[in-house]
C-alpha cells in the first residue's frame, strides 16, 4: 500500500489518477447529454475544485462559460461549521443554467449556503458536480446534487486539489488519512 506524510499526517493511497480521469470522462458524458441546445454556466468553488474542474471541461463538447468563485472556512481536519462570505459570485447568473462545481461535500452546509445565494439570482436552472461525496456525514438534503464522482466513507481525503492545512493539492492521485 502506497503511502505519503504530508505535514504531520500519513495518507494512503485511496482513488488513483486513472479511476478519477475515467469517472470525470462519464460525468462529463452525462452532463454533455442533459445540457444538449444549451449554454451552462459552470462556477467552480476554489480552491479545491481546480483540477476536477479542469478535467471536467475538457470533456465538455456544448457551448459553455466557466467562473470561479470562493468561500473561505475550512481549518484543518474539522469543519468549523460556519461559512464565511462569498467571494467573486459572477454577476451574470440571472436566467442561465448553472452548474456548480465542488472538489467535496462533507456536511453540505457549504453547499446550502452556496446554492441559496445563487438561487436569490434567479437562474434558469441549478445542479451541483462534485467529485467527492460523504453521505455519512451529510447533515442537509441537497436536490441539486445531479452528477457526482464517488461517494466516499466519512474519511478525511488529500491531494487532486484537495489539501491538508493548504498542501497536497499538487498530489495526482486522491489519498486517505491512516488511523494511526
Ligand atoms: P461541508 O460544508 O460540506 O461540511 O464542507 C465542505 C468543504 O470542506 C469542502 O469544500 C472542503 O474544502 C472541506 N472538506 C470536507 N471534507 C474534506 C476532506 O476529507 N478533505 C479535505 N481536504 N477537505 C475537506
Amino acid at each position: 500500500m502506497q503511502k505519503i506524510k504530508v505535514e504531520d499526517k500519513e495518507f494512503e493511497i485511496f482513488l488513483e489518477n486513472d479511476t478519477l480521469n475515467k469517472r470525470i470522462r462519464l460525468l462529463g458524458i452525462q452532463i454533455n447529454l442533459d445540457y444538449e441546445g444549451k449554454c451552462p454556466l459552470f462556477i467552480g468553488v476554489l480552491n479545491g475544485c481546480f483540477l476536477f474542474l479542469a478535467d471536467l471541461i475538457k470533456e465538455i463538447n456544448v457551448p459553455c462559460e466557466v467562473a470561479f468563485m470562493r468561500v473561505a472556512s475550512y481549518e484543518g481536519i474539522l469543519s468549523t461549521g460556519k461559512v464565511k462570505e462569498l467571494i467573486g459570485l459572477p454577476d451574470n447568473i440571472e436566467g442561465r443554467d448553472i452548474i456548480i462545481i465542488e472538489d467535496i461535500v462533507d456536511t453540505g452546509l457549504t453547499l446550502t449556503h452556496i446554492l441559496k445565494t445563487i438561487k436569490d439570482k434567479n437562474p434558469a436552472s441549478v445542479k451541483v458536480s462534485s467529485l467527492l461525496l460523504k453521505p455519512a456525514a451529510l447533515k442537509y438534503e441537497i436536490e441539486e446534487l445531479e452528477y457526482i464522482g464517488f461517494e466516499i466513507p466519512n474519511e478525511f481525503v488529500v491531494g487532486y486539489g484537495l489539501d491538508y492545512n493548504g498542501l497536497g493539492r499538487n498530489l495526482k492521485d486522491i489519498y486517505r488519512a491512516t488511523e494511526s
